[in-house]
């Protein structure tokens, strides 16, 4: 039995193909495994075959949809599936989604307002079993079942990317709200009164913590060092990559640029504050921390532990009652393999 996952973004659709008898006993298995040698299939090599194709947003709902069944077709055919194998169809999208009915209720640059996905994508492939969900619900539950938060209870993705998106898995299931709208992490305010978030409220972390932000404190503090005459490599690091973007200011900070650092440490700061903020609230037993600003590791890691290990509330109990900080482990694909195992969990009990 095979099972597909579809990662709807703004600028591609993703999709690629599992075998079910890969991931099931990582999927159902409680319990943190007693063998950590265990020969199963994990992250990334549980994807058979992955393929996209550009989304072309301003096209309707309608044929973005029929695109999407013709590229699982697609996947299916390269892997060597015959797409009568293929049981179940998991399909994630940005925004709002409710996956009791399959509807994407809003998905922000993507033209799926209360679009029935599931009736669509059912007459498009033939397959009955679709399940619907949010993007970033897909990629935390991955990096739970295959990736980063293998084998523990609770587990908390915060992806950093040009918004911050995140959800919090417990006991095996996501945690969504009653309305499916929670795991907003990045409209949490962390600066009251402060820079105006996307959303529409001030101070948001994601107006503190995504790239984009990083990338404004950048531009801020070379325009400050130009104006105050100060000696920094920012510009010509910029100029090398036309134009500043999220790894400008750590870049010229490991070349011991002090403008630099000050961009850094008070972007780490910032992220910090927000982190600690969710460890308060929900103690994960391991937070991962996804999206490319991630590749910075331990550059970004160990300044974040130290501040959090200081702030949060439970920083007297032993360390090894802590969070630990990690970075998430499948990449791009975290979308498109948690779009696959949440139909896998949804579908594989029922007929
Ligand atoms: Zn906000």
């Amino acid at each position: 039995m095979y099972h597909i996952g579809i990662d709807l973004g703004g600028t591609n659709i993703a999709a690629g193909i599992l075998k079910e008898s890969d991931v099931a006993p990582l999927l159902f298995a409680q319990a943190r495994p007693a063998d950590d040698s265990q020969p199963l299939v994990r992250g990334d090599s549980c994807l058979l075959y992955k393929d996209s194709i550009p989304t072309h947003p301003a096209r309707s709902a309608e044929e973005i949809i029929a695109d999407a069944a013709s590229l699982a077709r697609t996947v299916a055919h390269r892997a060597g599936v015959d797409f009568r194998d293929v049981t179940s169809i998991g399909f994630v999208s940005p925004g709002t989604v409710n996956p009791l009915t399959g509807i994407v209720v809003f998905a922000g640059n993507v033209p799926f307002t209360n679009f029935d996905v599931k009736s669509h994508l059912r007459r498009h492939t033939g397959i009955e079993k679709i399940t619907v969900d949010n993007d970033a619900n897909a990629a935390a539950y991955a990096e739970a079942v295959v990736g980063a938060g293998h084998g523990v209870r609770d587990f908390l993705l915060i992806t950093i990317g040009t918004g911050i998106g995140g959800a919090y898995v417990s006991a095996g299931d996501v945690q969504r709200g009653f309305n499916f709208a929670g795991g907003e992490f990045g409209h949490t305010v962390i600066v009251v009164g402060g820079e105006k978030c996307t959303c529409g409220r001030l101070g948001c972390a994601e107006a503190y913590c995504s790239v984009n932000a990083l990338i404004r404190m950048t531009l801020d503090e070379m325009a400050r060092a130009d104006a105050a005459g100060e000696r920094t490599l920012l510009k010509d690091i910029a100029e090398k990559t036309s134009g500043v973007n999220g790894k400008t200011a750590f870049d010229a900070m490991r070349e011991g640029d002090k403008v630099a650092e000050r961009v850094v440490s008070r972007y780490i700061y910032y992220l910090a504050t927000a982190l600690t903020n969710y460890i308060n609230i929900f103690q994960p037993e391991i937070l991962a921390i996804g999206g490319g600003i991630s590749k910075e590791g331990e550059y970004l890691l160990s300044p974040l532990r130290r501040i959090i290990y200081s702030e949060m509330f439970n920083h007297r109990q032993s360390p090894d009652k802590y969070t630990k900080i990690v970075t998430a482990s499948l990449g791009g694909d975290a979308g498109v393999i948690g779009a696959a195992l949440l139909a896998v969990k949804e579908w594989s009990h029922k007929k």
